[in-house]
């Protein structure tokens, strides 16, 4: 999969870089490559905002280095090829596990990173015709800038990827996963030592009764849902 990110910040994305997501670019899984906006304005002061039409407080991104940059991620396009425009944004839809695994499916994801009041809309207007745009928000909360949606974005999206988790059965498991069993929210979990500072793991995880754990991680995802997210739990107890 091939990523470009479009920022004025460009060491705001080095995270990406770390564990099994920078395995992933090692590797090749992922063509990760982080644009500077500001290389594409042609002013002293390498300016990429400027004050709203109609008034109001705050600046708005010029289209300009917006149109320059992704003309240049988009040069070496194919002719069938359609690459999805992630633009982050907290009027957009709001994002979650099932949009991961679908951008996980594309073969090209273009992020472009808003700051100040968001980017002059015309850039969208104009790139619609070249690629499949999504609007999308992380949360019910403003950013001062979309780079930290963009690293949870394209981590929740890059570890769907073939190979990129070491066990490949813990995505299916995850809480939200379309194929886990139980509730939408994954129960406690333990590891060794049996007793922490008095506090024992329950027994059934020990019994090796394999029908008995499932039955009962199933129970433990219910309650946790109903109790965490009841806006999600109405669907399984029935
Ligand atoms: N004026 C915008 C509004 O009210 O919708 C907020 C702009 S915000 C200060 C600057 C940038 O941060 C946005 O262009 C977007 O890229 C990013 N951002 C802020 N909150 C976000 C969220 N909840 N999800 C995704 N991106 C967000």
């Amino acid at each position: 999969m091939r990523i470009d990110i479009i920022t004025i910040f460009p060491q705001y994305l080095e995270p990406l870089r770390l564990s099994v997501i920078g395995k992933a670019i090692e590797r090749g899984t992922v063509d990760l490559n982080v644009h500077d906006l500001r290389d594409f304005t042609h002013d002293r002061h390498r300016t990429v905002d400027d004050t709203p039409f109609g008034g109001g407080p705050g600046m708005v991104m010029k289209p300009e280095p917006w149109g320059e940059a992704l003309d240049a991620a988009l040069s070496n396009r194919q002719a069938d090829q359609r690459p999805t425009l992630v633009l982050p944004t907290p009027s957009g839809q709001r994002f979650d596990q099932p949009m991961a695994a679908g951008l996980a499916a594309t073969d090209w994801l273009i992020f472009a990173c808003g700051r100040y009041e968001g980017i002059d809309a015309r850039v969208v207007e104009h790139f619609r015709e070249q690629v499949d745009v999504r609007e999308l928000s992380i949360g019910d909360y403003v950013l001062a800038g979309g780079e930290a949606a963009v690293l949870v974005m394209a981590e929740a999206t890059i570890r769907l990827l073939p190979g990129v988790l070491g066990n490949a059965d813990s995505a299916p498991d995850d809480s939200f996963s379309p194929t886990r069993e139980g509730a939408p929210l994954e129960g406690p979990i333990y590891t060794k030592p049996q007793v922490w500072r008095g506090l024992e793991v329950p027994a059934v995880l020990r019994s090796g009764d394999h029908g008995a754990v499932a039955d009962w991680r199933r129970a433990q995802s219910v309650q946790r849902t109903s109790e965490q997210r009841p806006d999600l739990a109405q669907d399984d107890l029935g």
